[in-house]
Protein backbone atom coordinates (compact mmCIF):
# COMPACT_ATOMS: atom_id res chain seq x y z
CA UNK A 1 0.00 0.00 0.00
CA UNK A 2 1.84 3.34 -0.80
CA UNK A 3 -0.85 5.12 1.27
CA UNK A 4 -3.75 4.33 3.43
CA UNK A 5 -5.99 5.90 6.31
CA UNK A 6 -6.28 3.92 9.57
CA UNK A 7 -9.48 4.32 10.89
CA UNK A 8 -8.98 3.97 15.32
CA UNK A 9 -12.22 2.36 16.03
CA UNK A 10 -11.09 2.54 20.04
CA UNK A 11 -10.71 6.56 19.57
CA UNK A 12 -14.35 6.43 17.74
CA UNK A 13 -15.35 4.14 21.01
CA UNK A 14 -13.61 7.29 22.85
CA UNK A 15 -15.14 9.80 21.65
CA UNK A 16 -19.08 8.31 22.12
CA UNK A 17 -18.04 7.89 25.80
CA UNK A 18 -17.11 11.61 25.59
CA UNK A 19 -20.21 12.58 24.36
CA UNK A 20 -22.22 10.51 26.52
CA UNK A 21 -20.81 13.28 29.53
CA UNK A 22 -23.48 15.42 28.07
CA UNK A 23 -26.36 12.99 26.37
CA UNK A 24 -26.92 9.52 26.89
CA UNK A 25 -26.83 7.32 23.60
CA UNK A 26 -30.84 6.84 23.05
CA UNK A 27 -30.32 10.60 22.50
CA UNK A 28 -27.56 10.14 20.00
CA UNK A 29 -28.30 11.24 16.19
CA UNK A 30 -24.96 9.68 14.61
CA UNK A 31 -23.92 12.10 11.51
CA UNK A 32 -22.37 9.58 9.21
CA UNK A 33 -23.06 11.83 5.45
CA UNK A 34 -20.44 12.14 3.05
CA UNK A 35 -18.90 8.19 3.79
CA UNK A 36 -18.84 9.38 7.48
CA UNK A 37 -17.07 12.13 6.86
CA UNK A 38 -14.42 9.88 4.89
CA UNK A 39 -14.18 7.16 7.41
CA UNK A 40 -16.47 5.00 5.45
CA UNK A 41 -19.80 4.88 5.84
CA UNK A 42 -20.97 1.17 6.64
CA UNK A 43 -18.50 0.32 8.59
CA UNK A 44 -18.79 3.44 10.83
CA UNK A 45 -22.17 2.53 10.94
CA UNK A 46 -21.60 -1.18 11.84
CA UNK A 47 -19.12 -0.29 14.40
CA UNK A 48 -21.58 2.38 16.25
CA UNK A 49 -24.49 -0.31 15.93
CA UNK A 50 -22.10 -2.55 18.19
CA UNK A 51 -21.38 0.63 20.59
CA UNK A 52 -25.57 0.57 20.65
CA UNK A 53 -26.14 3.67 18.59
CA UNK A 54 -29.79 3.24 16.84
CA UNK A 55 -30.15 6.92 15.36
CA UNK A 56 -28.13 7.92 12.21
CA UNK A 57 -28.45 10.89 9.76
CA UNK A 58 -26.99 11.29 6.45
CA UNK A 59 -27.43 14.00 3.90
CA UNK A 60 -28.68 12.41 0.96
CA UNK A 61 -31.44 9.70 -0.02
CA UNK A 62 -28.96 7.27 -1.56
CA UNK A 63 -26.74 7.23 1.83
CA UNK A 64 -29.73 6.70 3.62
CA UNK A 65 -31.09 3.46 1.67
CA UNK A 66 -27.47 2.08 1.69
CA UNK A 67 -27.80 2.44 5.48
CA UNK A 68 -31.35 1.11 5.62
CA UNK A 69 -30.06 -1.84 3.33
CA UNK A 70 -27.06 -2.72 5.59
CA UNK A 71 -29.61 -2.56 8.99
CA UNK A 72 -33.22 -1.97 8.42
CA UNK A 73 -33.64 -1.95 12.10
CA UNK A 74 -31.74 1.47 13.13
CA UNK A 75 -33.67 4.92 12.72
CA UNK A 76 -32.20 6.86 9.75
CA UNK A 77 -32.96 11.44 9.14
CA UNK A 78 -31.79 12.63 5.96
CA UNK A 79 -30.60 15.92 6.48
CA UNK A 80 -30.53 17.56 3.02
CA UNK A 81 -32.61 18.41 0.82
CA UNK A 82 -34.09 15.37 -1.57
CA UNK A 83 -35.55 15.26 -4.70
CA UNK A 84 -39.52 14.50 -5.48
CA UNK A 85 -38.68 11.29 -7.48
CA UNK A 86 -36.99 10.17 -4.19
CA UNK A 87 -39.58 10.12 -2.29
CA UNK A 88 -41.88 7.47 -2.71
CA UNK A 89 -39.20 5.19 -1.83
CA UNK A 90 -37.84 6.50 1.07
CA UNK A 91 -40.65 6.82 3.18
CA UNK A 92 -41.80 3.69 2.02
CA UNK A 93 -38.51 2.28 3.51
CA UNK A 94 -38.99 3.84 6.59
CA UNK A 95 -36.70 6.67 6.05
CA UNK A 96 -37.34 9.86 7.86
CA UNK A 97 -36.74 13.09 5.54
CA UNK A 98 -37.83 16.81 5.95
CA UNK A 99 -40.03 19.02 4.07
CA UNK A 100 -38.28 22.55 3.65
CA UNK A 101 -40.88 24.45 1.58
CA UNK A 102 -44.90 24.45 0.65
CA UNK A 103 -43.97 22.52 -2.23
CA UNK A 104 -42.75 19.68 -1.24
CA UNK A 105 -45.72 19.22 1.35
CA UNK A 106 -48.03 19.97 -2.26
CA UNK A 107 -45.86 17.47 -3.72
CA UNK A 108 -46.43 14.58 -0.97
CA UNK A 109 -50.17 15.20 -0.64
CA UNK A 110 -50.56 14.73 -4.73
CA UNK A 111 -48.97 11.59 -4.58
CA UNK A 112 -51.70 10.68 -2.02
CA UNK A 113 -48.86 8.25 0.18
CA UNK A 114 -49.26 8.81 3.88
CA UNK A 115 -45.98 9.84 4.80
CA UNK A 116 -43.93 10.61 8.36
CA UNK A 117 -42.23 13.66 7.80
CA UNK A 118 -39.41 16.17 10.20
CA UNK A 119 -40.42 20.08 9.54
CA UNK A 120 -37.00 21.96 9.18
CA UNK A 121 -37.38 25.71 10.40
CA UNK A 122 -35.04 28.37 9.71
CA UNK A 123 -33.80 29.72 12.91
CA UNK A 124 -30.51 31.57 11.03
CA UNK A 125 -28.87 29.50 8.99
CA UNK A 126 -30.39 30.66 5.83
CA UNK A 127 -30.11 27.63 4.07
CA UNK A 128 -33.03 25.63 3.60
CA UNK A 129 -36.32 25.46 5.78
CA UNK A 130 -39.82 27.63 6.18
CA UNK A 131 -39.20 31.20 7.45
CA UNK A 132 -40.35 32.55 10.42
CA UNK A 133 -43.21 34.47 8.65
CA UNK A 134 -44.21 31.36 7.41
CA UNK A 135 -44.87 29.33 10.57
CA UNK A 136 -49.16 30.38 10.55
CA UNK A 137 -49.75 29.22 7.05
CA UNK A 138 -47.51 25.76 7.68
CA UNK A 139 -49.67 25.05 10.75
CA UNK A 140 -52.46 26.05 8.74
CA UNK A 141 -51.72 23.51 5.48
CA UNK A 142 -50.69 21.21 7.83
CA UNK A 143 -54.15 20.57 9.72
CA UNK A 144 -55.31 20.19 6.17
CA UNK A 145 -53.54 17.24 5.01
CA UNK A 146 -54.43 13.65 4.60
CA UNK A 147 -50.95 12.42 4.06
CA UNK A 148 -48.44 14.02 5.43
CA UNK A 149 -47.98 13.73 8.96
CA UNK A 150 -45.27 15.91 10.80
CA UNK A 151 -43.92 14.18 13.13
CA UNK A 152 -40.96 16.13 14.39
CA UNK A 153 -39.09 19.88 13.99
CA UNK A 154 -35.85 20.89 13.48
CA UNK A 155 -33.04 24.03 12.66
CA UNK A 156 -29.43 23.81 12.29
CA UNK A 157 -27.05 26.35 13.36
CA UNK A 158 -24.50 28.15 11.57
CA UNK A 159 -21.86 29.84 14.03
CA UNK A 160 -22.23 27.32 17.50
CA UNK A 161 -18.47 27.04 17.47
CA UNK A 162 -17.81 30.50 17.43
CA UNK A 163 -20.62 33.07 17.90
CA UNK A 164 -22.39 32.41 21.19
CA UNK A 165 -24.94 35.17 20.91
CA UNK A 166 -26.20 34.30 17.15
CA UNK A 167 -26.37 30.98 18.66
CA UNK A 168 -28.57 31.75 21.79
CA UNK A 169 -30.52 33.97 19.32
CA UNK A 170 -30.99 30.75 16.82
CA UNK A 171 -31.91 28.69 19.79
CA UNK A 172 -34.76 31.20 21.42
CA UNK A 173 -36.09 31.13 17.62
CA UNK A 174 -36.62 27.98 17.47
CA UNK A 175 -38.21 27.29 20.95
CA UNK A 176 -40.41 29.76 19.81
CA UNK A 177 -40.97 28.29 16.40
CA UNK A 178 -41.48 25.13 18.14
CA UNK A 179 -43.81 25.62 20.90
CA UNK A 180 -45.86 27.00 18.68
CA UNK A 181 -45.86 24.13 16.43
CA UNK A 182 -45.63 21.87 18.97
CA UNK A 183 -48.90 23.23 20.34
CA UNK A 184 -51.10 23.74 17.41
CA UNK A 185 -50.02 20.01 15.77
CA UNK A 186 -50.16 17.52 18.53
CA UNK A 187 -48.51 14.91 15.65
CA UNK A 188 -45.06 16.68 16.12
CA UNK A 189 -43.38 14.89 19.03
CA UNK A 190 -39.49 15.35 18.48
CA UNK A 191 -37.23 18.35 18.27
CA UNK A 192 -33.77 18.83 17.90
CA UNK A 193 -31.60 21.91 17.17
CA UNK A 194 -28.01 20.74 18.41
CA UNK A 195 -24.81 19.92 16.48
CA UNK A 196 -21.42 18.64 17.54
CA UNK A 197 -20.47 22.27 19.56
CA UNK A 198 -23.92 22.82 20.55
CA UNK A 199 -24.44 19.65 21.92
CA UNK A 200 -20.82 20.35 24.17
CA UNK A 201 -22.10 24.37 24.53
CA UNK A 202 -25.80 23.97 25.68
CA UNK A 203 -28.31 22.22 27.66
CA UNK A 204 -29.93 19.15 25.82
CA UNK A 205 -33.25 18.60 28.40
CA UNK A 206 -35.70 19.94 25.76
CA UNK A 207 -34.52 18.16 23.20
CA UNK A 208 -34.93 14.60 22.07
CA UNK A 209 -32.29 14.14 20.28
CA UNK A 210 -28.59 16.04 19.63
CA UNK A 211 -27.16 15.73 16.28
CA UNK A 212 -23.62 15.04 16.22
CA UNK A 213 -21.00 14.83 13.80
CA UNK A 214 -17.43 15.82 14.06
CA UNK A 215 -16.74 15.16 17.40
CA UNK A 216 -17.02 11.60 16.79
CA UNK A 217 -14.46 11.48 14.26
CA UNK A 218 -12.04 14.01 16.90
CA UNK A 219 -11.59 16.80 13.83
CA UNK A 220 -11.56 18.93 16.52
CA UNK A 221 -8.96 20.82 19.02
CA UNK A 222 -9.20 20.87 22.85
CA UNK A 223 -9.16 24.12 23.35
CA UNK A 224 -12.72 23.79 21.31
CA UNK A 225 -14.16 20.70 22.85
CA UNK A 226 -13.00 21.70 26.71
CA UNK A 227 -13.50 20.17 29.23
CA UNK A 228 -14.10 16.85 27.04
CA UNK A 229 -11.21 15.83 25.05
CA UNK A 230 -11.52 14.23 21.51
CA UNK A 231 -9.04 11.88 19.69
CA UNK A 232 -8.47 11.60 16.03
CA UNK A 233 -10.36 8.42 14.62
CA UNK A 234 -8.43 9.22 11.14
CA UNK A 235 -4.90 9.32 10.35
CA UNK A 236 -3.20 9.25 6.97
CA UNK A 237 -0.08 8.01 5.84
CA UNK A 238 2.09 7.04 3.06
CA UNK A 239 5.32 5.30 2.33
CA UNK A 240 8.71 6.68 1.29
CA UNK A 241 8.74 5.49 -2.48
CA UNK A 242 12.92 7.36 -3.25
CA UNK A 243 15.76 9.35 -1.41
CA UNK A 244 18.05 11.63 -2.72
CA UNK A 245 20.99 13.64 -1.20
CA UNK A 246 21.71 16.53 -3.26
CA UNK A 247 25.34 17.01 -4.80
CA UNK A 248 24.47 20.90 -6.10
CA UNK A 249 21.41 22.82 -5.47
CA UNK A 250 18.46 21.89 -7.62
CA UNK A 251 14.66 22.69 -8.24
CA UNK A 252 12.28 20.21 -6.92
CA UNK A 253 8.84 19.49 -8.31
CA UNK A 254 6.47 21.89 -10.73
CA UNK A 255 7.07 25.39 -11.17
CA UNK A 256 10.31 25.52 -9.83
CA UNK A 257 9.10 26.82 -6.19
CA UNK A 258 11.34 25.41 -4.66
CA UNK A 259 15.32 25.07 -4.63
CA UNK A 260 16.54 21.94 -3.31
CA UNK A 261 20.05 22.83 -1.04
CA UNK A 262 23.33 21.05 -1.59
CA UNK A 263 24.20 18.67 0.96
CA UNK A 264 20.66 17.98 1.92
CA UNK A 265 18.32 14.59 1.76
CA UNK A 266 15.15 14.94 0.13
CA UNK A 267 12.42 11.81 0.51
CA UNK A 268 9.44 11.47 -2.24
CA UNK A 269 6.28 10.16 -0.29
CA UNK A 270 3.67 7.83 -2.53
CA UNK A 271 0.67 10.62 -1.97
CA UNK A 272 -1.09 13.48 -3.76
CA UNK A 273 -3.53 15.65 -4.21
CA UNK A 274 -5.65 13.04 -6.03
CA UNK A 275 -5.65 11.58 -2.58
CA UNK A 276 -6.74 14.14 -0.88
CA UNK A 277 -3.93 16.03 0.03
CA UNK A 278 -4.10 19.74 -0.68
CA UNK A 279 -1.68 21.33 -2.87
CA UNK A 280 -2.01 24.14 -0.40
CA UNK A 281 0.45 22.41 1.45
CA UNK A 282 2.77 22.90 -0.89
CA UNK A 283 5.98 25.08 0.58
CA UNK A 284 3.97 25.23 3.61
CA UNK A 285 2.86 21.51 5.27
CA UNK A 286 4.38 18.60 6.72
CA UNK A 287 4.79 15.37 7.90
CA UNK A 288 5.56 13.69 10.54
CA UNK A 289 8.69 10.93 10.38
CA UNK A 290 10.51 8.98 13.58
CA UNK A 291 9.71 11.94 15.80
CA UNK A 292 9.98 15.39 13.62
CA UNK A 293 8.08 17.33 11.19
CA UNK A 294 9.69 17.06 8.00
CA UNK A 295 8.59 20.49 5.63
CA UNK A 296 6.97 19.29 2.16
CA UNK A 297 8.75 20.85 -0.26
CA UNK A 298 7.93 21.91 -3.77
CA UNK A 299 4.55 21.72 -5.33
CA UNK A 300 2.60 18.54 -4.43
CA UNK A 301 1.54 16.86 -7.00
CA UNK A 302 -1.37 14.25 -8.07
CA UNK A 303 0.15 11.24 -6.90
CA UNK A 304 3.40 12.37 -4.90
CA UNK A 305 5.30 14.91 -2.89
CA UNK A 306 8.97 15.64 -1.99
CA UNK A 307 9.81 16.94 1.91
CA UNK A 308 12.91 17.48 3.45
CA UNK A 309 14.74 15.07 5.67
CA UNK A 310 15.92 16.77 9.06
CA UNK A 311 20.30 16.38 9.15
CA UNK A 312 19.54 14.09 12.21
CA UNK A 313 17.37 11.55 10.25
CA UNK A 314 19.64 11.70 6.72
CA UNK A 315 21.54 8.70 7.83
CA UNK A 316 18.66 6.34 9.10
CA UNK A 317 15.82 7.24 6.48
CA UNK A 318 14.85 4.77 4.32
CA UNK A 319 12.69 3.67 1.16
CA UNK A 320 9.50 2.04 2.76
CA UNK A 321 9.16 4.07 5.65
CA UNK A 322 6.16 5.64 6.39
CA UNK A 323 5.13 9.47 7.32
CA UNK A 324 1.89 10.57 9.03
CA UNK A 325 0.41 13.63 7.69
CA UNK A 326 -2.46 13.73 9.47
CA UNK A 327 -3.41 11.80 12.91
CA UNK A 328 -2.15 11.65 16.10
CA UNK A 329 1.36 13.54 16.03
CA UNK A 330 -0.13 16.09 13.90
CA UNK A 331 -3.98 17.11 14.12
CA UNK A 332 -6.25 17.57 11.10
CA UNK A 333 -6.95 20.85 12.43
CA UNK A 334 -3.62 22.10 12.33
CA UNK A 335 -3.95 20.66 8.42
CA UNK A 336 -7.23 22.34 8.00
CA UNK A 337 -6.01 25.99 9.41
CA UNK A 338 -2.74 25.66 6.44
CA UNK A 339 -5.49 24.92 4.04
CA UNK A 340 -7.56 28.07 5.25
CA UNK A 341 -10.32 25.68 5.60
CA UNK A 342 -11.83 23.36 8.45
CA UNK A 343 -10.98 19.97 9.07
CA UNK A 344 -14.56 18.45 7.64
CA UNK A 345 -13.67 19.53 4.63
CA UNK A 346 -9.69 17.93 4.64
CA UNK A 347 -11.46 14.33 6.33
CA UNK A 348 -14.45 14.15 3.53
CA UNK A 349 -11.68 15.28 1.06
CA UNK A 350 -9.73 11.93 1.25
CA UNK A 351 -10.45 10.39 -1.68
CA UNK A 352 -11.72 7.16 -2.54
CA UNK A 353 -8.27 5.70 -3.93
CA UNK A 354 -6.91 5.78 -0.39
CA UNK A 355 -7.92 2.44 1.90
CA UNK A 356 -9.20 2.93 4.71
CA UNK A 357 -7.67 0.82 7.26
CA UNK A 358 -10.14 -0.05 10.40
CA UNK A 359 -8.24 -0.94 13.42
CA UNK A 360 -9.66 -1.55 17.21
C1 LIG B 1 -23.78 17.99 9.13
C2 LIG B 1 -24.88 18.34 10.02
C3 LIG B 1 -24.79 18.10 11.40
C4 LIG B 1 -23.52 17.65 12.07
O1 LIG B 1 -22.66 18.76 12.21
P1 LIG B 1 -21.35 18.67 13.10
O2 LIG B 1 -20.85 20.07 13.13
O3 LIG B 1 -20.41 17.76 12.39
O4 LIG B 1 -21.77 18.15 14.42
C5 LIG B 1 -25.92 18.33 12.17
N1 LIG B 1 -27.06 18.80 11.62
C6 LIG B 1 -27.17 19.07 10.30
C7 LIG B 1 -28.46 19.60 9.76
C8 LIG B 1 -26.09 18.87 9.46
O5 LIG B 1 -26.20 19.15 8.15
Amino acid sequence: MRCWAEINIKNLYHNIDEIEKVAPKEKMIAVIKADAYGHGMLKICESLIQKRIRHFAVATAEEALKVKEFDNDVSVLILGPIEYEYMDKISEKNIYFMVTDFEEIKYLEKSQIPTDVFLKVDTGMGRVGFQKYEIDELIEKLKNCKFVKPIGIFSHFSSSDTDAKYTEFQENNFEEISKKIISKLPSVKYKHLLNSFGSLKLKNDKYDFVRVGIIIYGGVTDEETKPYKFKPVMSLFAKISYIKKLKEDSFISYGNTYLGKAGQTYATVSIGYADGVRRDLSNKGYVYYKGHRCEIVGRVCMDQLMVHIPAELADEVKKGDVVEFFGENISVSEVANLCNTISYEILCGISQRVPRIYVK
